[in-house]
């Protein structure tokens, strides 16, 4: 199970990679309204909890004066719910993980977020055919000792 966890870990960190580059390139406005966010100030981290274990996130904060509250684009912009701090579906994270890697990384991004086997084309479906044969057994024996003692010429010796 060593390789599932260098998968996971290698899955952990694009997705928080990934999720700390569209932070970053949230424009801080209220995530309601739209209205441009005063008082701001960056590098409010949070920790979410995925499938692939906790990413922690640097963001950007503002107060929305029109709402009368304190807003974190960022998290909004992400799917992320500010106040659960879990999300299980995480659907922009998924868009975003599934925009970085290639076909086959992205179906197994998606099949561990939603916990949802994505079946495979049928193209690449194939029967069990995995060669499991037994081997014979193929141990180096140590050769039984030849009977050397035998004179080539065995036959009764009429000189005694
Ligand atoms: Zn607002």
């Amino acid at each position: 199970m060593q390789a599932l966890h260098d998968v996971q870990s290698l899955l952990r960190e694009t997705l928080r990679r990934a999720a700390q580059a569209q932070a970053d390139a949230t424009p801080p406005r209220c995530p309601v309204c739209g209205q441009a966010l005063t008082r701001g100030s960056a590098g409010h981290a949070r920790t979410f909890q995925t499938r692939f274990g906790e990413i922690t996130l640097q963001r950007a904060r503002g107060y929305c004066k029109r709402c009368g509250q304190w807003r974190t684009p960022a998290a909004a912009a992400l799917g992320l719910d500010d106040t659960a701090g879990y999300s299980p579906g995480v659907p922009a994270l998924v868009a975003l993980v599934a925009s970085k890697l290639p076909i086959a990384d992205a179906s197994l991004v998606l099949e561990h977020l939603s916990g949802v086997q994505v079946p495979p084309p049928p193209s690449t479906a194939k029967p069990n055919a995995k060669a499991s044969a037994p081997r014979p057994c193929a141990r180096n024996s140590i050769n039984p000792p030849r009977p050397n003692r035998a004179p080539p010429n065995s036959s009764s010796n009429p000189t005694r």
